[in-house]
């Protein structure tokens, strides 16, 4: 299948678990992620009307920011705060924010330059060892330190469900993030700026649709299988 076979084929898919969920298909938003995939194949797919992309490597942010600025780039994997400032400036949203002190760099280096950066919230959603992010029963105690700092916005909750032999199995979980965006933002008066709820993957993200995501973030079944034989 080509890329731009892929790229259609998922659009359908979206759009079906959007019917089946009687959602506006406008409501929810694509992220192409991108990552160890060279410059040229976002170049092309961005060619077929592709605007967002995902990455997980600060280094290929900085590099495919520079080789290819004109689509919007988000950060959706773990950030060490010592990267922190190649990152701010560079993408449209830190999906990844997963303690109070990284969203504390954020705020630093954010306020330095003058702007607000937009970030998710990261919820460990299994209460995975090897997945990053809040328990659920600490997320909304997260959200609302981290809203008191500058230079940042708490814009929803973003979470990488674990790998599941059938989709059908994570729906729960979808369901309670869904559910925990819903608590959280209905405390807040400008409830109407926490409204994005990052969740589903190439292996369940029409369930994750089905549940009320609003970015889904599709790497393999749009550019096919990632190899990591270049050192990561
Ligand atoms: C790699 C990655 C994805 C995409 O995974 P696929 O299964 O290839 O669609 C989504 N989210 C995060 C955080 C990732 O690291």
């Amino acid at each position: 299948m080509s890329l731009q076979e892929n790229y259609y084929n998922v659009q359908a898919r979206i759009l079906a678990a959007c019917e089946r969920a009687g959602r506006d298909p406008e409501s929810v938003t694509l992220i192409a992620v991108s990552k160890t995939k060279p410059v040229g194949m976002i170049e092309e797919l961005a060619g077929f009307g592709q605007c967002e992309f995902g990455e997980n490597h600060v280094q290929e942010i900085v590099e495919k920011t520079a080789a290819f600025p004109d689509v919007r780039y988000h950060m959706i994997g773990h950030l060490q705060r010592n990267k922190v400032k190649q990152v701010v400036g560079r993408v449209v949203l830190i999906h990844s924010v997963d303690s109070l002190r990284l969203a504390e760099e954020i705020s630093k280096e954010s306020q330095k330059r003058g702007i607000v950066t937009d970030i998710l919230v990261e919820v460990n959603v299994g209460n995975e060892e090897s997945k990053y992010g809040f328990s659920f029963e600490e997320t909304e105690r997260a959200v609302s330190e981290i809203r008191k700092l500058s230079g940042v916005s708490v814009r929803g909750l973003m979470c990488v469900a674990p790998y599941v032999a059938v989709p059908e199995e994570n729906r729960p979980l979808f369901h309670k993030m869904k559910q925990l965006l819903v608590d959280i933002s209905s405390k807040y008066m400008d409830n109407s700026t926490v409204n994005i709820l990052s969740m589903g993957m190439t292996n369940d993200f029409e369930t994750a649709i089905e549940e009320g995501a609003t970015h889904v973030r599709i790497g393999t079944a749009l550019f096919g299988a990632r190899e990591y034989n270049v050192g990561r």
